[in-house]
């Protein structure tokens, strides 16, 4: 047998050969692999059982075609995808995310990342991702939902309470949640827990709007206090002005600490007095507009036009990328060190480089990775099913406590497993062995399935 090291190398080889067009789900498995030889050598029953390889093949992908009507009359044609990762914790479990740059390779990272997120949050869920190649940008209410049914009269097929239960992500909120529940209601028959994130009205869970975003915060929060420091008065770096970014930014508030930006595709809003998070709201969710109209609405707000947040000199205490994939790189992780930000908590999935994760833990930047800091969301969609099987709604104040709680467990498993395996602080490697540890455990209890 050879060690660890070669194991982990000869795996990775082979992805990289089989899968080389793949590049995003690529650098998910190697910030992955980067991080578990540890582990991997006090557990050699993994390297006799080939885990690796089983663990970074999906245990099925789903892809299918989802034609639709336009307003005009005209038909339009999109790729759709669901993959079911693994379900070694329980039904895959997943957000479902609609923009022009889905494909196998995203959708492969994001749902790859899931399976050890879930595993984190200690709730019974396994992973998955789905979505397509759909841009909602521009389209009518009418052509949404005629998207959803379409995308929904094939996802049905391989979808259900107890197999595999999909919920938001980028493009997907309770408005297309809805129709999609419609359509599978329309299809199938009336099962309130095939999918989660649905509005209040029809068994949606309090708080599950609201609970990526508090999530992050409440990660950062813990991390602090363990390290006899709060949020209060922090100044707060925040990209995107998604679900995820509005909500971190409402927690923050509430906790005394200033946000300071928001982003979207086309650019930043830096607003020195703290973001007005009413204003902030109404642009975003009421009215459905560009953050240019929140800068020119409000006094010394500034919006820089075609820039990332990233590339700026504004001098912070904390950074919490809530935009996407890859919008931190090397140069941006060089200029955040130097503008004095000591955390980073990723709102988004794999929103820094390797690189720039690298970069970070070198220079003892506390680095929250993803599948940690950003679980609230799918946590609390676990806690949606809960609710859901039970017939019941639980308080705002219920839901809110058990995240945090969540949240607070998370962070001491990252802590306590980082430092039980020599590097103290490295929450990156604390994320990925612990999520690892209870998956690769439960495969092999199930006959390596
Ligand atoms: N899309 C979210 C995520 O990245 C939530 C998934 C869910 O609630 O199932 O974790």
């Amino acid at each position: 047998m050879t060690n660890a090291k070669e194991y982990i190398q000869q795996v990775q080889q082979s992805l990289h050969e089989k899968d080389q067009d793949q590049t995003e789900f690529l650098q998910a498995v190697d910030e992955f692999f980067s991080t578990i030889e540890p582990f991997l050598t006090e557990h050699d029953v993994y390297q006799k059982s080939n885990l690796l390889q089983l663990i970074t093949l999906p245990e099925r992908v789903i892809q299918f075609r989802v034609p639709w009507q336009d307003d005009k009359g005209n038909w339009q044609v999109n790729r759709g995808y669901r993959i079911q990762f693994n379900s070694a914790l329980g039904p895959y479990k997943g957000g479902l995310r609609f923009h022009p740059s889905v494909n196998l390779s995203i959708l492969k990272f994001l749902a790859f990342e899931q399976i050890f997120k879930n595993s984190l949050t200690d709730l019974p869920i396994g992973g998955g991702k789905g979505g397509a190649d759909f841009d909602p940008k521009g389209k009518s209410d009418n052509e949404i939902m005629r998207f959803c049914q379409s995308f929904m009269t094939e996802l049905a097929k391989h979808v259900g309470p107890d197999t595999d239960v999909p919920a938001g992500d980028i493009g997907v909120g309770g408005r297309e949640i809805g129709y999609l529940f419609g359509q599978y209601k329309r299809l199938k028959q009336y099962d309130a827990g095939v999918l989660t994130g649905k509005p209040l009205e029809f068994w949606g869970s309090k708080g599950r709007t609201e609970a990526t975003g508090y999530g992050v915060v409440y990660y950062v929060k813990h991390l602090l206090e363990d390290k006899k420091d709060s949020l209060k008065d922090k100044t707060v770096i925040v990209s995107g002005s998604g679900n995820v970014a509005i909500y971190a930014i409402e927690k923050l508030i509430e906790l005394g600490a200033k946000a300071v930006t928001a982003s979207d595709s086309s650019g930043y809003v830096y607003d020195p007095d703290g973001i007005d998070l009413a204003l902030l709201k109404d642009v975003k969710e009421v009215r459905r507009e560009r953050l240019t109209a929140y800068a020119k609405e409000r006094q010394n707000a500034q919006y820089f036009d075609g820039d990332s947040v990233w590339n700026s000199e504004i001098k912070a205490d904390v950074a919490l990328p809530c935009a996407t994939q890859n919008e931190i790189d090397i140069k941006q992780a060089q200029l955040m060190a130097e503008n004095g930000i000591k955390v980073v908590a990723e709102g988004a999935n794999m929103p820094c480089t390797m690189e720039a994760a690298e970069y970070f833990i070198e220079q003892n930047i506390f680095y929250c990775l993803g599948k940690a800091a950003n679980a609230g969301g799918v946590a609390v969609s676990a806690l949606e099913m809960a609710q859901n099987s039970q017939r019941q709604q639980w308080s705002k104040e219920d839901v809110d406590q058990q995240l945090d709680d969540i949240m607070l467990n998370i962070y001491e498993n990252c802590r306590d497993t980082a430092a039980r395996y020599g590097q103290k602080d490295n929450l990156m490697m604390g994320a990925n062995i612990a999520g690892f540890a209870k998956v690769a455990k439960a495969m092999l209890a199930q006959g390596l399935v």
